[in-house]
């Protein structure tokens, strides 16, 4: 569904990929872990075109991304919720949700899963006509992957949904992105918090300094003496 190849991008003279592959096949849900500033972001900035490959390539459903703006490419399916969330905090909860159905002509289909989303979310349900910059941080993560439910995403990129939360929201965050998982929907996770996303995925990736330096299943990775030490804190 996704493919890099021997991407490389750099900011200015700074490298911050290096050479990458990483694939994900269609049901997939893999994660993408690291230290900070391994190049995760630049990553998933990369597949979105937020960022110019300075090297490499990128498909995504067997089609090159190169030349496509970033704006086309939720209507293909290829939705990120992205670090620091990225609502709108002048918005309501509502008007926040149905900003993720804009390019959806289903209005139907789009005011049900609405209420399905309220019903993942009750939180969400009880603040909806609330401006989002009053809600906590966990409340704003679900929010933001409300939202990208709404796009109807193939495939999901998230940027470090936990980054921040308490440890209640981080295991909330973690059951909701295995229900959205368990919908069929295509996930690449990135997460600093290695041990629960390694947990959830099939397959893992580790970055260091841009480069992939170990892949494979996420429970070969879990065992990995390597990743134990550097990143489960053993
Ligand atoms: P974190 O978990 O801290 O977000 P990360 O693995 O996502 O880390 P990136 O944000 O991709 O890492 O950063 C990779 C490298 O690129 C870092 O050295 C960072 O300083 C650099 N970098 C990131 N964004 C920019 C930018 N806009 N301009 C210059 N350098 C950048």
């Amino acid at each position: 569904m996704l493919k890099l190849q021997k991407v490389d991008v750099a900011y200015g003279g700074i490298r911050a990929v290096r050479h990458l592959d990483l694939e994900v096949f269609p049901g997939e849900l893999v994660s993408l872990i690291g230290a900070n500033g391994a190049g995760k972001s630049t990553t998933l900035r990369a597949i979105c075109g937020l960022v110019p490959l300075a090297g490499g390539s990128i498909e995504y459903q067997g089609v090159s991304l190169a030349g496509k703006p970033s704006y086309t490419l939720v209507r293909q399916g290829l939705v990120m919720v992205p670090e620091g969330r990225g609502i709108f905090p002048q918005l309501t909860i509502e008007e926040n949700l149905l900003m993720g159905a804009y390019s959806r002509s289903d209005a139907a289909a789009v005011a049900k899963e609405t209420q399905a989303v309220y019903a993942m979310f009750p939180r969400l349900a009880e603040r909806r006509r609330q401006t989002a910059g009053t809600l906590s941080g966990g409340e704003q993560q679900m929010l933001a992957m409300g939202r990208a439910i709404l796009s109807k995403p193939e495939l999901l990129l998230l940027d470090e949904p936990t980054m921040g939360l308490a440890p209640i929201m981080v295991e909330k965050i973690f059951e909701v992105i295995r229900g959205i998982a368990a919908q069929g929907v295509t996930i690449l996770l990135i997460e600093q918090n290695a041990k629960l996303a390694l947990e959830l995925s099939q397959r893992g990736y580790v970055m260091e300094s841009g480069e992939v330096i170990l892949q494979g299943p996420s429970i070969q990775l879990l065992h990995d003496p390597k990743v134990r030490a550097a990143y489960l804190g053993e």
